[in-house]
């Protein structure tokens, strides 16, 4: 009989404590085509949504290819936030066939896009090569600088507040809260750059993917792939003799590509080799992390 009693005290305690939540809102499901993207939209849709990220941690996102299980986690999605990424704009009629009901968000639209590094049509980039038009020859990494998230995240904010109007206010507070850390992560790495005279400005990365942040903190990026591809012995030659003369110490590579060649380029200039990727998932920790190995790489 007591027994019988503790159970119905918990369970009226339980329903008390349902009925005063009301019922629990369902989260909007939100597809995102890279981790960093999932970062912002986590940001200003915190509990009100639930995220699908495409292109798994350590992929690359130049061949990736969504299977199909994830075509059917698509088919339940409401929004897709994308980048504008090659495989994104390739993939948005099949999402879209799939999934009339998608609704696809530009979160760079409005963004100044730079070209790629290394040009136009004489370099044409193999993992670029959605580059029959003319803005797949522009870098696509839009989120490695503060400065875009900035508008990435109020487009993202926009796009919630008109889907789920309801809550619109909680979106607005939300991105408030982001571009204050947005804020805090641009002041942090102006610093960290700040110091750095000009002759050690340079920096050699295999794929060029810091194009952006190169820009906001005034560095200057070098590319060693050479069409996509790992450069030829005499191309090496020429970026290894170019690099002395800019005083290249540090040599950022990603974890999903061989850091063989950016090795043997290390040991000719006394560089070091930094693997850093622009797609991890906490966008400002890595942001952070990037600036520090660049700054201890000078030392
Ligand atoms: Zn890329």
């Amino acid at each position: 009989m007591r027994k019988l009693l503790v159970l119905l005290c918990v369970f009226i305690a339980g329903f008390a404590a349902s009925a005063k939540a009301g019922p629990m809102p369902k989260p909007m499901q939100v597809a995102v085509g890279v981790a960093p993207v999932e970062y912002f939209a986590r940001k200003i849709g915190g509990q009100l949504i639930q995220t699908v990220v495409l292109v798994p941690a350590g992929a690359d996102a130049h061949t990736y290819e969504p299977k199909p299980s994830q075509m059917r986690e698509l088919s339940r999605a409401g929004l897709y936030l994308s980048a504008g990424l090659e495989f994104e704009t390739a993939w948005e009629p099949r999402l879209k066939a799939a999934n009339p009901g998608l609704l696809v968000v530009r979160t760079d639209q409005g963004l100044a896009r730079m070209p790629m590094p290394g040009g136009h049509d004489d370099h044409h980039d193999d993992r670029h090569k959605a580059a029959r038009d003319h803005e797949a020859e522009m870098d696509p990494h839009v989120w490695v600088s503060a400065a875009n998230v900035r508008h990435m995240a109020a487009r993202i904010a926009e796009a919630f507040a008109k889907a789920d109007p309801t809550h619109a206010k909680v979106y607005t507070a939300n991105l408030a809260a982001f571009q204050k850390e947005i804020d805090a992560v641009d002041a942090e790495l102006r610093s960290a750059f700040a110091g750095i005279p000009a002759d050690k400005r340079g920096f050699l990365v295999f794929h060029p993917a810091w194009g952006y942040l190169a820009r906001d903190y005034g560095l200057t990026q070098a590319a060693i792939e050479f069409e996509g591809k790992e450069p030829s012995p005499r191309r090496l030659g020429a970026l290894i003799a170019q690099a002395k003369t800019t005083g290249v110490k540090v040599i950022f590579v990603q974890p999903q590509m061989s850091r063989r060649t950016a090795e043997s380029i290390a040991q000719a200039l006394g560089a070091r080799v930094l693997v850093v990727d622009p797609l991890a998932a906490d966008w400002a920790a890595n942001l952070r992390a990037v600036a520090g190995v660049f700054r201890s790489a000078l030392r």
